[in-house]
């Protein structure tokens, strides 16, 4: 069922949603982007539509409520493990729709890979999403050819304004219906609203020969990259973590180990005992993030892990362009498959 809501009434839905569920939704942070005098969108709580950033895609991800950055997993003693206590309310996240394709990659990372992480699990289950309408593509967005620019299922419901500052909601969540019909002010049927067209286009082979790996392409990286992790930080998708011991004794037998956000592109990432490093150089590194997005995911799973946001893009501080990238790899792959034939 579809409601068209007054800015009021929308309002009255997100406090009544707010006594039960926590809020979540991008936030823009005004003057606490990368310089003095620019803002950063991120996600944050919210309870009312004002503090919500609606039309701007948001800089970092809404993934850091399901994978903190940092999270405590469990205390130990010696002779015990007590798993740490979690905020045991139900959360609702605002995501636009490439964010909503974005979860699927997360739930078959952590849920349906080789076992399914109980930390996660526990987090996921207790999450519920509202899907954000997308009229106009951002200018680094490539939605459409990743085939995340639209999304039919899985939100609670939706928002979209209206031309006279209102909002008109899809609600498919049966629960909700009372709640919206009571704060609305017309019943419709509505669509959520979704981009069709993106300014940036990628054009991702079909098979990628094992060629790629010794390419040319990657040297440009080891010179520009400077391994900050901006983009995977920024990244839906990107969901590598590594593990810290705190320890609160000196005998080093009673602390809390501790999930930590890591990144591909930064030193250490592929270190080894014996001093090894596996991916010394930027544009190694970069190899490795490219292939796994566009080659050894889907390879694995059966689609694409990239979904085409751009945020890799927008936050990178050497204007490295990720879609550019894979637009390069094509012109490899097509290069040694010519090469091949003559
Ligand atoms: S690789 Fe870049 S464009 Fe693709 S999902 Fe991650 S941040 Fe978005
Ligand atoms: S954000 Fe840019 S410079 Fe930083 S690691 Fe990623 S590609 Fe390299």
């Amino acid at each position: 069922m579809g409601y068209i809501l007054t800015r009021e009434g929308f309002d009255k839905v997100l406090s009544e949603l707010g006594r039960t569920y926590r809020l979540y939704a991008p936030v823009r942070k005004t003057g606490e982007g990368r310089f003095t005098d620019t803002d950063v969108i991120r996600y944050d709580f919210v309870n009312s539509v004002e503090e919500m950033e609606l039309d701007q895609k948001s800089d970092y991800a809404f993934k850091e409520i399901l994978t903190p950055l940092s999270e405590t997993l469990f205390f130990f003693t010696e002779s015990e493990v007590k798993t740490a206590d979690r905020d045991a309310r139900e959360a609702i996240i605002f995501v636009k729709s490439c964010d909503m394709h974005a979860v699927k990659r997360l739930d078959q990372i952590y849920l349906d890979n080789t076992f399914a992480d109980p930390f996660y699990k526990e987090i996921r289950e207790r999450v519920h999403f509202v899907l954000l309408g997308c009229p106009k593509s951002g200018e680094d967005c490539f939605c459409v050819d990743m085939g995340t620019n639209r999304t039919a299922d899985g939100y609670w419901f939706s928002v979209d304004r209206t031309e006279d500052g209102g909002f008109a909601c899809d609600v498919p969540e049966e629960s909700l219906a009372e709640l919206f019909e009571k704060n609305s002010a017309a019943e419709q049927r509505v669509e959520p609203k979704y981009v069709t067209e993106n300014a940036v286009h990628v054009t991702i082979p079909d098979e990628i020969p094992s060629g790629i790996y010794k390419n040319s392409v990657w040297d440009e990286y080891s010179a520009r990259c400077i391994g900050c992790g901006r983009c995977n930080f920024a990244c839906p998708t990107c969901t590598c973590y590594t593990m810290q011991d705190v320890f609160y004794t000196d005998n080093g037998k009673v602390g809390e180990r501790r999930r930590v956000g890591a990144s591909c592109m930064v030193d250490g990432y592929t270190n080894v005992a014996g001093g090894g490093e596996y991916r010394r150089t930027k544009g190694e590194r970069m190899r490795f993030k490219v292939l796994h997005k566009i080659l050894d995911f889907k390879k694995r799973f059966g689609y694409q892990m990239c979904v085409g946001c751009g945020r890799c893009d927008r936050i990178c501080p050497e204007y490295i362009s990720f879609s550019a990238c894979i637009n390069k790899v094509n012109k490899a792959v097509e290069e040694m498959k010519e090469g091949e034939v003559n």
